[in-house]
């Protein structure tokens, strides 16, 4: 019996789904979390596909997929396939189809898989905002049937898995009529293939719900689970992804909330992450992902009688009152920990994106400079920016000049008996440690709500932090305990791809329910030395190109404000939905995306799509303001929204006609300011 979406919401757990097989690999049913990519090389330059899937395999791909868009790519997928076996590979292939059931039908034959997608394998997107009647809508239906069905009878004949995958930015225009880009959309664009399958007792298949927004994502893969188990009873294997996420930090972090908060829950029988990099960087961080869950035992928490008191299928903040800046409207803070620095300077505040100038007498503050530093020091003997406010031990706090400038942090039990509080703030530190809350816990709790002085700090040290932490959310909404919440969360990983995976995935989940007023990620003191003491890489390559080496604090005040961003929480700075590429990216897409970065990245809250190709790009790039799109060889389309407003540009100046159109726009600001230097 499923817990709303989920084996359950307190414990880990895996979803319980299907067996399917693809050529020699099993998915679901309990076997490994499988991790996959797709190649970037034109489908048909036959060796580079097979030298990248090759590489692919080598970095740990257990399915490589390449895309098949018309006939031909689809006809020399058996080139492919016979090369890579010819040099010892038998891994799995996928076609990757849109728009053209008859490649589908030849790959079908060919490889061990398909991915369909349901928004655009029948369905040609207008963008018509059309009203169909419930006899239209049906025919409709119909109509896919019959050019569905060819497909089903092939993969079963020849032993094909498929791919049902939705995705949010190309849902066809009937979905979009009658339900909107909304989760229950996407989750009934795949339902109505899903059906024609099982009538034709078919049931090779996995699904996806992919979306840009990781909310929309998780919301979407929640909503599909529990209709698969309304419906059928029995849940297929769900292969999960974030699309676009972009790359290097951003792109990491962005799957780790996606993909994590459903890996967390227990849904997820394969993954991709999908970067713009080379496919083979995608891998570790794949496997970094997966390898959370290796072993993992869950929580002994009862969960008879467990009401959760939120709506898991819907977004919506937790109600909190606020407390100077922190709670109820106000966007979640960063608590910026510096603890473990011996001494603490001006100069450790320009790392955090607070710089003062003796000339001026002044401080910039970047838009990724942390509300509060922990320094669980005594008085700093600088004086601070005005917005800064310092949390330290209560000790040291009593001994401060100025006692709302400085705040102190207590353990629960510390406050319960501690005679000098702050009339201010008073930050409450709780480990959500019980198996099962004792009616004490639930008296301490509730003496805590009704402090209006009191900010309450939760973090856990047992075995599932994330599912504890959510457990104590739901305690106290159920309670009534309205404080301000700090999620505080440690990492005692090693490499900067653990790190942020770890800090996306255990925050992630929580800011996507509407949990949490604020951050303070940290490091363990082992994880901390390691970090400093060496070079600061991602997927094994040095990313910090522009210091080469970034402090523990500046990457985990970075961290933070990209996982507020990618929840969008809290927007500091420009987001790029840029699509991973494939083989029919028409122009370099690492490359001019860094270029679009590099003049773009101080347009605070500007979302930006570069996408390969004008097939899927338009689609896929979901709410972007902007889009520069390959539209042909050389030739780049520029979008205001869903508006074509530049056709075919050449792409020698389509970054600085992106900018013009910007600038057109309104949506452009010049460099000019110390605080947009910061970024
Ligand atoms: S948008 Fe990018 S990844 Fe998607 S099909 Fe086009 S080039 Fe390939």
């Amino acid at each position: 019996m499923l817990q709303l979406y989920t084996e359950s919401i307190t414990s880990y757990k895996r979803l319980k789904t299907r067996e399917v097989r693809i050529g020699d690999l099993l998915i679901g049913n309990g076997h490994p979390i499988r991790i996959q990519t797709m190649t970037t090389t034109d489908t048909m330059d036959t060796l580079a596909t097979v030298e990248q899937s090759i590489r692919c395999i080598e970095a740990g791909a257990e399915m490589v997929r390449i895309t098949a868009p018309s006939k031909k790519e689809a006809e020399n997928l058996q080139n492919i396939k016979d090369e890579l076996k010819r040099r010892g590979y038998n891994t799995p292939l996928v076609a990757d189809i849109h728009f053209t059931p008859n490649a589908a039908e030849i790959a079908a034959r060919i490889v061990e898989k398909v991915r369909v997608n349901p928004g655009n394998y029948v369905d040609k997107k207008k963008f018509e905002q059309i009203e169909y009647t419930d006899a239209e809508y049906l025919e409709e239906i119909e109509r896919i049937r019959e050019r569905f069905t060819p497909l089903v009878l092939i993969c079963k004949e020849h032993g094909t898995a498929m791919r049902i995958g939705t995705n949010h930015g190309s849902l066809s225009d009937r979905i979009m009529s009658r339900y909107g880009d909304t989760p229950i959309g996407m989750v009934e664009s795949a339902m109505e293939f899903l059906r024609i399958c099982r009538s034709l007792d078919y049931h090779n298949i996995i699904l996806s719900m992919k979306a840009s927004n990781p909310q929309v994502m998780v919301q979407a893969y929640r909503v599909l689970v529990s209709k698969m188990e309304e419906e059928f009873g029995e849940c297929y294997p769900l292969h999960l992804g974030v699309t676009e996420a972009g790359d290097g930090e951003d792109g990491r972090i962005k799957s780790a909330i996606g993909i994590g908060s459903l890996l967390e829950d227990g849904i997820g029988d394969t993954i991709r992450v999908s970067l713009t990099e080379d496919p083979e960087f995608e891998l570790p961080v794949c496997r970094d992902l997966v390898k959370r869950y290796n072993g993992v035992a869950g929580n002994k928490q009862s969960i008879e009688d467990f009401n959760i008191g939120y709506d898991p299928f819907h977004y919506n903040r937790r109600q909190s009152f606020a407390l100077d800046n922190i709670g109820g409207n106000h966007v979640p803070v960063v608590v910026a920990d510096i603890s473990k620095r011996a001494t603490i300077e001006p100069f450790d505040l320009k790392d955090l994106g607070y710089s003062y100038n003796a000339v001026t007498d002044k401080w910039t503050i970047a838009d990724t400079a942390p509300d509060f530093i922990f320094t669980g020091k005594e008085e700093l003997p600088f004086a601070l920016p005005g917005t800064l406010k310092v949390i330290t031990w209560p000790g040291y706090w009593e001994t401060c000049s100025d006692q709302q400038k400085y705040l102190p942090i207590f353990s629960l039990e510390e406050y319960s008996v501690a005679t000098k509080k702050s009339s201010f703030i008073n930050f409450v530190m709780v480990d959500c440690m019980n198996e099962a809350l004792q009616l004490e816990d639930i008296e301490q709790l509730q003496a805590l709500g009704e402090d209006k002085t009191a900010v309450i700090c939760l973090s856990s040290t047992n075995k599932n932090a994330m599912q504890s932490v959510r457990r104590m959310f739901s305690e106290l909404l159920k309670h009534e305990i309205h404080n301000p919440v700090i999620l505080i969360t440690d990492s005692n990983w090693q490499t900067a791809d653990e790190h942020l995976i770890h800090y996306g995935t255990e925050t992630g989940a929580l800011l996507l329910d509407g949990f949490g007023d604020g951050l303070c990620l940290g490091m363990t003191q082992t994880a901390y030395d390691h970090f400093n003491a060496s070079e600061t890489t991602l997927s094994g390559r040095r990313y910090n190109k522009t210091s080469g080496k970034e402090t523990a604090e500046q990457f985990i005040n970075h961290t933070a404000f990209i996982i507020l961003q990618a929840t969008r929480t809290r927007i500091s700075k420009t987001e790029y939905i840029s699509c991973p590429s494939c083989g029919r990216t028409l122009f370099e897409l690492q490359e001019t995306t860094a270029k679009i970065r590099a003049r773009t990245n101080h347009l605070k809250g500007v979302k930006i799509a570069i996408m390969g190709c004008i097939v899927n790009g338009p689609g896929e790039m979901a709410d972007a303001d902007f889009g520069y799109v390959g539209s042909g060889v050389g030739k780049i389309t520029l979008y205001r929204g869903k508006e074509v407003v530049k056709r075919n540009v050449d792409s020698e100046i389509a970054v600085d006609e992106l900018i013009n159109l910007l600038k057109e726009s309104n949506a452009w600001v010049d460099v000019d300011s110390p605080v947009a230097e910061l970024h």
